[in-house]
């Protein structure tokens, strides 16, 4: 059994990446009993601060995918076990500074798969948080990815900009990675307004699927808050069931 990777990518920032990561990976963990590891792979380190103790991480110098990234030391010296079924690859600001140095290092696009490829087995799943750029980072996460999923809120000027991160996406497919497969759009935070179905009407018109739709709830916010699922967290809440039903949809990848 070797894991199937997924990268969660949107060059935009506040549209729900590290959300969808976090909630697929606690769903496939907690309810269809998957071995996951999640990558954070965004210098701000949200999925990190969701996860595990900053601070710690900090004051105790651990090492974390900045070191991972710069070839300090591999994957697997660096994952923390959270609990059962579940572990991190951590990472704190200093990953944006690693970005930089990737830029001198030799095959820089493949630092991070093949990292992965030593652990490949370890787990069923393997969902990387991308950061909300197409910058090297991005392309390290796509190159070592089978599917990318694009999460995008429900705003009317959501595609804008999408064109781009979609080269980027043909690009890897193209040059690295032949047999990347986008599987297409989580729409998050869908309001009942007009506007949001008028976005969500534009978002259909682009030739990608839409694989899930999440209406925006405050019981989101706080189940990652309370490090759960939104499903775990509260029971009937529509937002935690369509995490539910995407995560369902990953599981049968
Ligand atoms: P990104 O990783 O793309 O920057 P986040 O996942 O951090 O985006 O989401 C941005 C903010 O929106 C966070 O504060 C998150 O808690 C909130 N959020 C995400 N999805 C929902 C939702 N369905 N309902 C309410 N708030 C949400
Ligand atoms: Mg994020």
């Amino acid at each position: 059994m070797t894991a199937k990777i997924i990268s969660f990518a949107n060059q935009k920032g506040g549209v729900g990446k590290t959300t969808t990561t976090f909630e697929v990976a606690e769903n496939l963990s907690q309810q269809f009993d998957k071995r996951v590891l999640i990558i954070d792979l965004d210098p701000q380190a949200s999925l990190t601060s969701i996860k595990y103790d900053m601070r710690k991480l900090i004051s105790e110098h651990m090492d974390n995918m900045t070191d991972v990234m710069i070839g300090k030391e591999s994957i697997q010296d660096i994952i923390i076990n959270l609990k059962e079924n579940m572990d991190i690859a951590p990472t704190t600001l200093q990953l944006s500074d690693a970005e930089l140095n990737l830029v001198n290092t030799t095959l820089r696009e493949l630092v991070l798969s093949k990292n992965i490829s030593t652990i490949k087995d370890d787990y069923d799943f393997i969902l990387i948080d991308c950061p909300p750029s197409r910058g090297l980072l991005t392309v390290n996460a796509l190159s070592a990815s089978d599917y990318v999923l694009i999460p995008v809120q429900a705003e009317y000027q959501s595609l804008l900009g999408m064109q781009l991160l979609k080269k980027t996406i043909r690009d890897v497919k193209s040059q690295i990675k032949p047999d990347l497969k986008t599987l297409g759009y989580a729409v998050t935070m869908i309001t009942p307004t007009n506007h949001a179905k008028d976005a969500i009407e534009n978002i259909e018109h682009d030739n990608l699927d839409i694989l899930a739709e999440i209406p925006r709830s405050v019981d989101v916010a706080d189940a990652s808050v309370a490090n759960m699922s939104t499903y775990e967290y509260r029971k009937n809440n529509k937002a935690g069931k369509a995490y539910y039903e995407l995560s369902k949809k990953i599981n049968e990848l």
